[in-house]
């Protein structure tokens, strides 16, 4: 008879929530607009389809173990030796590598809050132990992210420009930061959002990290790039590190398809950050119209908006949904509006209308 004994999960996991927050469920009826996970509204273009469909009919050979194409495609675009690059299945997929190969149980990760909800789960995943700063308005507070590294510290995970609140540091305040931390501790710099960054003020993680050992820089395909269904990202740091971060890749873990699709995307990269200037754009647009409204939008350098919401954040979601605008409510706090179409975007400023704004 079968052992009535049972296999036991790592104790950490007992710590981690197993779900994601319930999506937002569009109305029976009528169009709805995804505006929760801070995706592309442009679906790929011609060229890209393409590609796509062209790998489609290759898919009974696995890729290379790491996606050798693109890592020499990368390399010739930054401008860096292709042993600084390391790849994955999203910028999410690159913190598993990090917790693999960098975190010890007890080492200390010091991240901002709220900040990107991979981080508590990455930290814990690996026995280590989150350490939360709060923003201050809304901004990392560099200073107490600084003060709060200890002789645990193992990492530091910084979000510039940060979800969900979408504000930015720059590169002043963050080059006074790195230059604070020891050079022991990691720095993970994820810049998901880099291209729809538009102060002067921008850092750019990638130059930063050419005389930074400790610095790991973050991007993806997801956002600029359109390609959130494809999963591909990739990190930029000085080869020790990256070289560990590829040994704890999964191997394979980029598709032939995902590979071919962020070749032609590369390729085409003029039409696509022509996109990602309509919607910054429409960022400017839709932020400076909530404000007519009386509505608080955090100054925003990515493809979303924070709009402070308090206890209203949630009643105000769900009836927004109702209409079709699916946007992401943070309980008690706010909500995170993605920029999409010139058109959901109107039918947003057209229920913040009608909506009284929520007392400050
Ligand atoms: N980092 C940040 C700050 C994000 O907001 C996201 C996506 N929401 C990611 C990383 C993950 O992106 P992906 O795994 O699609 O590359």
């Amino acid at each position: 008879a079968p052992s009535a004994a049972a296999p036991v999960p790592r104790a950490v996991l007992a710590g981690i929530p197993a779900y994601v927050p319930k999506p937002p469920s569009p109305p029976a009826q009528g169009p709805s607009h995804r505006l929760f996970l801070n995706e592309n509204p442009y679906p790929p273009l011609p060229s890209v389809r393409e590609a796509i469909a062209e790998a489609s009919a290759r898919t009974n050979y696995y890729p290379t173990i790491h996606p050798e194409r693109l890592l020499d495609a990368l390399a010739r675009r930054l401008d860096v030796p292709s042993a600084h690059l390391v790849t994955g299945p999203g910028s999410v997929g690159i913190y598993q590598q990090i917790g693999q190969a960098m975190l010890e149980p007890g080492d200390e990760v010091v991240y901002a809050w709220p900040s990107f909800e991979a981080y508590p789960i990455v930290a814990r995943m690996a026995g280590a132990v989150p350490v939360e700063v709060p923003l201050a308005d809304g901004v990392h507070d560099l200073d107490a992210m600084a003060d709060a590294i200890t002789a645990r510290t193992k990492a530091v995970f910084l979000c510039e420009p940060n979800n969900p609140t979408g504000t930015a540091v720059g590169a002043a305040e963050l080059t006074r930061f790195l230059d604070r931390v020891p050079g022991d501790v990691l720095v993970v710099l994820d810049e998901a959002y880099f291209e729809f960054y538009r102060s002067p003020n921008a850092p750019d993680g990638v130059e930063l990290h050419r005389d930074r050992p400790n610095l790991l820089t973050l991007r993806t395909f997801s956002k600029a790039y359109g390609l959130a269904g494809l999963r591909v990202g990739y990190g930029v740091a000085q080869p020790a590190i990256a070289e560990a971060l590829r040994k704890c890749s999964v191997p394979c873990g980029v598709g032939r398809i995902a590979e071919e699709a962020a070749l032609a995307s590369l390729r085409v990269e003029a039409e696509l950050f022509e996109r990602v200037e309509r919607i910054v754009a429409e960022r400017e647009r839709t932020r400076e119209a909530l404000l007519g409204l009386g509505w608080e939008v955090l100054p925003s350098e990515t493809n979303f908006l924070w709009l402070p919401a308090g206890e209203a954040a949630e009643p105000v979601a769900r009836e927004w949904e109702s209409s079709g605008l699916l946007v992401r409510a943070f309980p008690h706090s706010g909500m995170r509006v993605t920029i999409g179409s010139p058109e959901a975007n109107d039918l947003l400023i057209a229920a913040a209308k009608e909506t009284a704004p929520p007392a400050r």
